[in-house]
């Protein structure tokens, strides 16, 4: 009995196993022929201040619609991308479509909102990488400060020397930056202040558990005054309720992304936002989808 549910328990784990290596065998073949199939595109989700509600940009979330796959989250593929190396050639596509989506949102005559592209650890340590932002933007017509690129703690304190450089040589170009998914990583606060960066953005894990777990609280009120001390901006992600929109209000955190707002959505949909962005006095108008702050 017990032998044989120990043989069951190890075929178990040998199907498990061989299905994630079949998975990602898979994922890696058809990335390699999303981009020249069409079936990558960007999603943009608002970021808004706190206290008035006025939106402060948004940030392009890579999605991939593949014909048989379906929609594949960027957690089932973005991994495979940067082992791969794939993510390079994807990330410069990523650049370009964002840096051209928000001129065109510009050349429609709607408010222009700057626009926040992800950069993972391969594309920052790729040496054309400064080049490939300036010829995005000269090809778009987009002026710098329409953008920002995110990076996390961990590509930044790989190298911190090199970080700084390459982060100053952006900076001097014009556009934001910002650490994102901050807390999760392993920032050594002695470094932080070197880096010349706009915004600090709390991982969503800490507001999804800051009013069940007074540790985790700390921790967001924390990185909130930290943040402050070194003049960065604070945007917390992932708020999905009105009591985490509560608690970060009362701690002076600056701005917020999450579905309490608005998903992540297509450029379209974005376009009717951005309408009545220009159209009307704040706060904005609740729509589908969209919630009003105040
Ligand atoms: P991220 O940069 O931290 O992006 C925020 C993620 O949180 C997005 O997931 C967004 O859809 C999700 N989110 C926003 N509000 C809420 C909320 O209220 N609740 C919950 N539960 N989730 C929320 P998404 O689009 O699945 O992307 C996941 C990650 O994939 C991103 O995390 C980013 O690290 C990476 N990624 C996405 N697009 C790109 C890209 O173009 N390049 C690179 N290098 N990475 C990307
Ligand atoms: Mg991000
Ligand atoms: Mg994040
Ligand atoms: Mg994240």
């Amino acid at each position: 009995r017990a032998k044989e549910a120990g043989r069951n328990q190890i075929q178990f784990y040998e199907a498990a196993m061989h299905a994630r290596v079949n998975e990602r065998t898979l994922i890696e073949a058809e990335l390699r022929h999303a981009l020249e199939r069409g079936e990558l595109s960007l999603h943009f989700q608002p970021k808004v201040k706190l206290l008035s509600g006025e939106m402060t940009g948004l940030e392009a979330l890579l999605r991939w619609h593949h014909p048989t796959l379906g929609m594949v989250a960027p957690t089932r593929f973005i991994g495979v991308a940067e082992e791969t190396g794939l993510i390079v050639p994807i990330g410069r596509w990523v650049v370009r479509a964002a840096c051209a989506q928000c001129q065109a949102w510009q050349a429609a005559g709607l408010a222009p909102q700057r626009v926040a592209v992800n950069l993972s650890m391969r594309q920052f340590s790729d040496p054309g990488l400064v080049d490939d932002i300036i010829a995005a933007l000269d090809d778009s017509g987009l002026k710098p400060q329409w953008l920002e690129l995110e990076l996390t703690e961990s590509l930044m304190m790989h190298n911190v020397g090199a970080a700084v450089e390459v982060m100053t040589r952006l900076k001097k170009l014009g556009v934001s930056l910002s650490i994102d998914d901050f807390g999760t990583g392993y920032s050594s606060l002695a470094y932080l202040r070197l880096f010349p960066v706009d915004y600090l953005k709390i991982d969503q894990s800490f507001v999804r558990d800051m009013l069940a777990n007074p540790n985790v609280a700390a921790i967001v009120r924390s990185i909130i005054s930290l943040a402050h001390s070194l003049d960065f901006k604070v945007v917390a992600e992932g708020v999905e309720t009105e009591a985490q929109l509560a608690y970060l209000r009362r701690y002076q955190c600056d701005e917020m992304q999450g579905y309490l707002f608005s998903r992540p959505q297509p450029a379209d949909g974005i376009a009717s936002l951005l309408g009545q962005e220009a159209a009307l006095p704040q706060p904005v108008r609740p729509e589908q989808g969209q919630r009003t702050l105040l």
